[in-house]
């Protein structure tokens, strides 16, 4: 086995084949990779043409200096008209266009695509009036509301490019984002609901705005805030006005401006599960165009039939490209929920998709495995029966979390789609398509038509079929990041610069013997134990797969004998209790009769919890941190610090012992 790339090991043989009603009314059929192969600035000119454009594009694609894309040049298109004016011009505007639920039982509202116009047309001529100028960028920092949906519509509308800023996030995080792209307005609410109970905002936005004053170098001058909550609000008279007075009172008429097909659309921060969060720009035409085709196309949408719901926050990049701006282009009507999966009860997700008749549902791994860890028991309760297709969105899905999805959510009948892409990409890159693929648990199979993906050695040398190494993208798609917000120098430096022409995205994958692609972890991650180089998520994998463990995350730790050595965490489901006594050494027989004794942990920890990002991704370098006895780095992006305490004290309580 080579030192150069990543060892090759677990073995899945289960395949579900796409069910033949699907197959035989699918959006796309296998045909499509043929066509896109062989022009693939035509196969995205096409896919352009399913949206509204004011000037037609001169070029499809400028690569002539790389890595700095420009697509669809000298078009003019506006996303907010594409999301909504164009389907009430169609006949369209009576269609539900969001399934608000908020957390409070009972808190809900359907938004039809002609109000959605109403207050998208508001808020834009509300922003007008508060100074807002094309080119300007708005801070929003909001829960999952209507209002947040309209005030980013309204943004793109005005073409003022948006930065949103997850709600759970501190002043701080919001202070230094404001900073970063220089925001002269903040749309906030008083509150929103978390848990069951009402959480605040606002004073985090004051504070925010006060650092960013005290700094110096950029100036809010309007902070537009939502009622949503009734929490009392310190007011900043002069710079705090409510969406009520200047929405609510402002014209239903506005007329959009055409944008350039380059014009920014919006910033939006890397999740931080590797360091210090990037400014991803994301542009207009070419953003459009991928995210509308590829919802279309691997949800195999039916915007007339079908009830979509995307459960992802819309402070992340999966609630910007499949909650706002692909499913509105594309005309879906969808559900959007405000609070946590447990609130008021385990089964409150499952209850929503009982009453709202959801068809495609589009969650993470991380909550899948939640689930997991209850039990099966609590999704039983609810008819499921809507459910017609799954998706599964930011890490790799354990083969078993699959087939507990595909099972238990799924019926197994729903075919599963595993979405690989990131914020830098902006749409879907990797997945199987649902008519056409049959699907491995646990891989995301191939590139989507017109994207050109490859996993690559050291030398950039394609890898033979049944073996590991980089995952690269070897030509540009329509989506993808144009450059770090205010720094180009450092997205040339991350993503273009490890081999001449390719963008390294910081996975590891690997080709199975079909040549279809499974992703293996971050690269930064990947350990090496006596010169084999192994893969987080495959011994991740082999640890879900023992029935008693939920859910693991694995780090490689300083080892004088085999150069690292592999230390696992795990969290145990429910109906195991404590494990057992013999349970540590259970679980490494295990994983050495799933994958081999050379992936063997050294050490495996039982916790309560594991340090993840606010979207719900494991950290892994936090628990390197720990499982090299240093003290824990920089817990900024974590979504609850005190998870590291208690792993720590476990950890020393095992020294000693
Ligand atoms: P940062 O770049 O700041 O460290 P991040 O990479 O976690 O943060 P995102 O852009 O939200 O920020 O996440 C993209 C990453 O998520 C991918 O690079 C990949 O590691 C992981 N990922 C997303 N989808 C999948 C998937 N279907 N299978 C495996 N990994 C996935
Ligand atoms: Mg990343």
């Amino acid at each position: 086995m080579s030192d150069e790339t990543l060892s090759n090991l677990m073995h899945e043989n289960r395949r579900f084949e796409p069910p033949a009603e699907l197959a035989a009314n699918a959006n796309v059929t296998a045909e499509a990779y043929e066509r896109a192969a062989g022009d693939r600035e035509a196969f995205w000119a096409e896919a352009a043409e399913r949206l509204d454009w004011g000037q037609k594009w001169d070029q499809v694609l400028d690569w002539t200096n790389p890595p700095f894309a420009k697509w669809f040049t000298g078009a003019t298109i506006n996303a907010s008209v594409n999301c909504v004016d164009r389907h009430v011009e169609a006949g369209r505007g009576d269609k539900v266009a969001l399934h608000w639920v908020g957390e409070p039982a009972d808190d809900t509202r359907d938004i039809t695509y002609a109000q959605l116009l109403d207050e998208v047309s508001q808020a834009a001529n509300a922003l007008t009036e508060l100074g807002v100028k094309k080119g300007d960028r708005v801070a929003i920092y909001l829960p999952m509301i209507p209002e947040t949906v309209v005030a980013m519509l309204a943004c793109a509308r005005l073409g003022a490019p948006h930065t949103v800023v997850f709600g759970g996030f501190s002043s701080d995080a919001l202070a230094s984002r404001i900073t970063d792209c220089g925001a002269k307005v903040v749309i906030t609410s008083d509150g929103g609901y978390r848990r069951g109970a009402p959480s605040a905002l606002k004073p985090a936005v004051d504070e925010a705005v006060e650092k960013v004053h005290a700094a110096g170098e950029v100036e809010v001058t309007a902070v537009l805030v939502v009622k949503r909550t009734n929490q009392d609000v310190e007011w900043h008279e002069g710079r705090d006005v409510w969406w009520h007075d200047v929405v609510g009172n402002a014209s239903k008429e506005h007329t959009a401006e055409l944008h350039d097909s380059e014009h920014p659309l919006y910033v939006m921060y890397t999740s931080g599960t590797t360091g210090k969060p990037k400014g991803i720009l994301h542009t207009t035409g070419g953003y459009l165009v991928g995210t509308s085709y590829t919802h279309w196309s691997v949800f195999d949408l039916k915007p007339e039939t079908d009830v979509y719901w995307c459960t992802a926050d819309v402070g992340w990049v999966t609630g910007h490209s499949y909650m706002v701006y692909g499913p509105l282009a594309n005309g879906a009507t969808q559900v959007m929920y405000e609070g946590t999966p447990d609130a008021p009860h385990k089964g409150r997700w499952w209850e929503i998709i009982e009453k709202y008749g959801v068809t495609i549902f589009y969650t993470a791994p991380t909550a899948i495995r939640t689930f997991m860890k209850q039990g099966s028991d609590i999704p039983a309760k609810f008819d499921l029966s809507s459910i017609r297709l799954l998706g599964s969105v930011g890490e790799s899905i354990n083969p078993e979390a699959y087939m507990w999805y595909r099972e238990h959510i799924g019926a197994n009948k729903a075919p599963i789609v595993d979405t690989w892409w990131q914020t830098e990409t902006g749409q879907i890159l990797l997945s199987p398509l649902p008519g056409v693929t049959a699907g491995k648990p646990g891989s995301a199979m191939k590139a989507l038509p017109g994207i050109v993906a490859d996993v690559v050695d050291d030398e950039a040398h394609s890898v033979p079929n049944g073996s590991g190494g980089y995952l690269v993208l070897k030509e540009p798609w329509p989506a993808m990041l144009r450059t770090i917000w205010g720094d180009d120098q450092r997205f040339i430096d991350t993503y273009w610069s490890r081999w001449q022409g390719l963008y390294f995205a910081g996975d590891g994958a690997k080709k199975d013997e079909d040549g279809d692609i499974w992703l293996l972890g971050r690269v930064d991650d990947v350990m090496n134990v006596s010169g084999h180089r192994l893969s987080t998520t495959e011994i991740e994998s082999a640890l879900v797969s023992h029935p008693k463990v939920a859910e693991a995350a694995v780090v490689g730790a300083a080892d004088d004998m085999t150069g690292q050595a592999v230390c696992a965490f795990v969290i145990l489901r429910d109906n195991a209790g404590d494990g057992g006594a013999d349970i540590i050494q259970e679980l490494r027989t295990h994983v050495a009769k799933e994958i081999g004794a050379i992936a063997k942990p050294r050490q495996i920890m039982v916790v309560p919890e594991l340090p993840k990002t606010r979207s719900g991704k494991i950290m892994r370098r936090l628990l390197k941190d720990v499982a090299e006895g240093r003290d824990v780095g920089d817990v900024t992006t974590l979504a609850d610090s005190s998870v590291m305490d208690l792993i720590k004290a476990r950890e020393d309580a095992a020294q000693k012992a």
